[in-house]
C-alpha cells in the first residue's frame, strides 16, 4: 500500500499538498471535515484516478492502510481556531493521537503542521528550534498554542515509546493563493479589503511583525522534510525576512493601487509582537529555503483575489 493520507486535505495547505503529491504520481487519501476546509478547494481532484475524499473528523480513530501521514488537520487562522476552542484542543490532542495510532498499526512516516504559534509571545528573536518559547495557557489562543504544544509532545513520546517514524515542522505565517475570502488571516483580509476599497483593518498599532512565506515554497519543504531520513526535527519552514503588518498594509494597498484607508483596531490578546524564523537547520538539513520574495507572492495573491471576489483579471 502506497497511499499517502493528508489529513486537512481540504485546507488552504492540504488542498496545494495534495495537488503536488498528485502530479508527483502519489496515491493520494484526503481527510477532512471541512470545519475550515472547502470543497471547492479540492474540486479538481474527484476526477483523478488516484485522489480519494474521506469525510472524516479525526477526533475519532480512522482505519484505513497507508505508508505516509501529513498530519494538517486543524483551523489555523485564529478566528476559526477560536470559535469552537474545546474542538480545536480536541482535533490537536484526540486527533493527534488517532493519526500516531495509525501511523503506529500500519508503520507509517507521519509528519506534524505544528507552528510558530509554539513559541508564544517570544523573548528571543529570530526563533531557533531550540528556543522553549513563552505561551500563556489560559489565554484565548491557547487552545491552538498548547494544543500544538501537546501535538508535537505526542509526536515525541511515540517516537521514543514505539519508534514511530516522525517529523515535526513548525510553520510560520504561510499565504498564497487558494485562501478562502473569509479566511481571516492578514494577508487575505488586506488583499480582499484593498480590491474592494474597505479600509484595512490593523490590530494594535501595525508594529507587531511577521514573516510571509509564500505557498508553493512552503510545500517544498513539507515535502522534503517528508522525505528525508535521519531527521525527525523539529525543524522551522517559513521566510526569514521579516515585515510589520503597517508595512505588509501599505505594500497591499500601493500593489492593488488601491485608495483604501487604515482603521486602527485593539491589539487581540497574546498576539505576539515580533516573530520571525531561524532556518539555520532548514538550510542544513533540508537544503531549504524560500524563494519567492514578499511581492512576487503577493502579486500571484491578489490576482487570485480578484478572481475570487468577481473583479476579473
Ligand atoms: P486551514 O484551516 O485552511 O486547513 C485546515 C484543514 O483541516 C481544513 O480543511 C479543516 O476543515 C481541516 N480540519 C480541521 N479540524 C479537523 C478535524 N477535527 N478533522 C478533520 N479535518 C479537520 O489551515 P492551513 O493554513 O491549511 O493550515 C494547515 C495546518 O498547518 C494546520 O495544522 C495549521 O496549524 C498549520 N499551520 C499553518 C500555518 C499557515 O500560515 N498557513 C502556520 C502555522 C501552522
Ligand atoms: N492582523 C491585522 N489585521 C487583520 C488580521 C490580522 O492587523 O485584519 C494582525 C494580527 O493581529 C497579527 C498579524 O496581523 O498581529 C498576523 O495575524 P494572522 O491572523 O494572519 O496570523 P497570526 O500570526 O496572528 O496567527
Amino acid at each position: 500500500m502506497n497511499h499517502i493520507l493528508v489529513s486537512g486535505g481540504a485546507g488552504f495547505l492540504g488542498h496545494h499538498l495534495c495537488g503536488v503529491l498528485l502530479k508527483n504520481g502519489s496515491d493520494v487519501i484526503c481527510v477532512d471535515n471541512f470545519i475550515s476546509g472547502r470543497k471547492d478547494n479540492i474540486r479538481d481532484f474527484f476526477c483523478h484516478p488516484y485522489f480519494e475524499l474521506i469525510r472524516h473528523d479525526i477526533i475519532s480513530p480512522l482505519f484505513v492502510e497507508v505508508k505516509r501521514i501529513y498530519h494538517l488537520a486543524c483551523p489555523a487562522s485564529p478566528i476559526h481556531y477560536q470559535v469552537n476552542a474545546i474542538k480545536t484542543i480536541k482535533t490537536n490532542v484526540l486527533g493527534t493521537i488517532h493519526m500516531l495510532g495509525l501511523a503506529k498499526r500500519t508503520n507509517a512516516r507521519i509528519l506534524l503542521a505544528s507552528t510558530s504559534e509554539i513559541y508564544g509571545t517570544p523573548e528571543v528573536h529570530p526563533q531557533s528550534e531550540s528556543y522553549l518559547g513563552n505561551v500563556n495557557p489560559i489565554g484565548l489562543r491557547s487552545c491552538y498554542d498548547e494544543g500544538k504544544r501537546v501535538a508535537e509532545t505526542l509526536m515525541m513520546d511515540y517516537h521514543r515509546q514505539n519508534n514511530t517514524d516522525i517529523r515535526i515542522v513548525r510553520i510560520f505565517n504561510t499565504y498564497g493563493p487558494g485562501m478562502a475570502v473569509e479566511d481571516g488571516r492578514v494577508v487575505s483580509n488586506f488583499i480582499v479589503q484593498a480590491l474592494k476599497g474597505h479600509p484595512l483593518t490593523i490590530y494594535g498599532d501595525g508594529t507587531q511583525t511577521r514573516s510571509f512565506c509564500f505557498v508553493s515554497d512552503m510545500i517544498r519543504g513539507l515535502i522534503a522534510m517528508m522525505d528525508t531520513e535521519d531527521f525527525i526535527g523539529p525543524v522551522n519552514l517559513g521566510n526569514p525576512e521579516e515585515c510589520s503588518i503597517l508595512e505588509l498594509a501599505e505594500t497591499v494597498i500601493r500593489m492593488t493601487g488601491s485608495r483604501s484607508k487604515l482603521i486602527f483596531h485593539p491589539l487581540p490578546e497574546d498576539d505576539p509582537i515580533r516573530r520571525c524564523p531561524d532556518i539555520s537547520l532548514a538550510r542544513e538539513k533540508l537544503n531549504w529555503a524560500p524563494s519567492i520574495p514578499l511581492e512576487e507572492g503577493l502579486k500571484r495573491t491578489i490576482d487570485y483575489f480578484r478572481k475570487q471576489i468577481g473583479l476579473g483579471g
